[in-house]
């Protein structure tokens, strides 16, 4: 099953992507995930990637679409794979569509969690990372036991440098404005699927389940 998971930032899709990833075993592609684990690793890809990132702009086309082909040709996506935070611009879905012919393949479903703005800047800026496991906390919504601690490994938890509040709001500008011409793409082509992201994270993944499995 290949699928795409797009939402706006802070519509959870990182948490739907994990549990789409422990039912159905297909690698969870996140392209802001690979830019993040590039900077932390110092390498050129992140050096340039994080020069876009930090002011909450899209890092360059070839830059992204570069990283997405070389993932998607390994051999654990030929069974299927979900993208997360991929494509993002039209010229990025062409890329992605050629891409995906050239292996004999196709997108099967594109998920848009749709959640109202008006919540989006509030999730966005209560959200806390563990640097060293990588789960997602909200100071309100889903606090960890002990605050500012995480309940797995005890690390420090941390809050990305593009979820503070200068930079949330840009990053949702930037990111609906590209949305929109992307979610016509995939809705022309047959392939998108609109689920409430409004609602408990379980209802949100039955909605997407039911939608699949249709
Ligand atoms: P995300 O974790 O998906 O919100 O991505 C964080 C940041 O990484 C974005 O604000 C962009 O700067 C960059 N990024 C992630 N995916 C893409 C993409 N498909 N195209 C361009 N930039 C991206």
């Amino acid at each position: 099953m290949n699928l795409i998971l797009m939402g706006l930032p802070g519509a959870g899709k990182g948490t739907q992507a994990e549990k789409i990833n422990e039912t159905y075993h297909i690698p969870h592609i996140s392209t802001g995930d690979m830019f993040r684990l590039a900077i932390k690793e110092g390498t050129e890809l992140g050096k340039k990637a994080k020069e876009f990132m930090d002011q909450g702009e899209l890092v360059p086309d070839d830059v992204t679409i570069g990283i997405v082909k070389e993932r998607l040709s390994k051999d654990d996506c030929k069974n299927g794979f979900l993208l997360d935070g991929f494509p993002r611009t039209i010229a990025q879905a062409e890329a992605l569509q050629s891409l995906l012919d050239e292996l004999g393949t196709s997108i099967d479903y594109c998920l848009r969690v749709d959640v109202p703005e008006e919540n989006l800047v509030e999730r966005l800026t209560g959200r806390r990372i563990c640097p060293t496991c990588g789960t997602t906390y909200h100071v309100n919504y889903n606090p960890p036991q002990q605050e500012g601690i995480c309940d797995h490994d005890g690390s420090k938890l941390i809050q990305r440098e593009d979820d503070q509040a200068e930079t949330v709001k840009n990053r949702l500008e930037v990111n609906m404005k590209q949305a929109k011409p992307l979610l016509d793409f995939y809705d022309e082509k047959g392939y998108l699927v609109t689920i409430n992201g409004d609602q408990e994270i379980d209802q949100v993944f039955k909605d997407i389940q039911s939608a699949i499995e249709k």
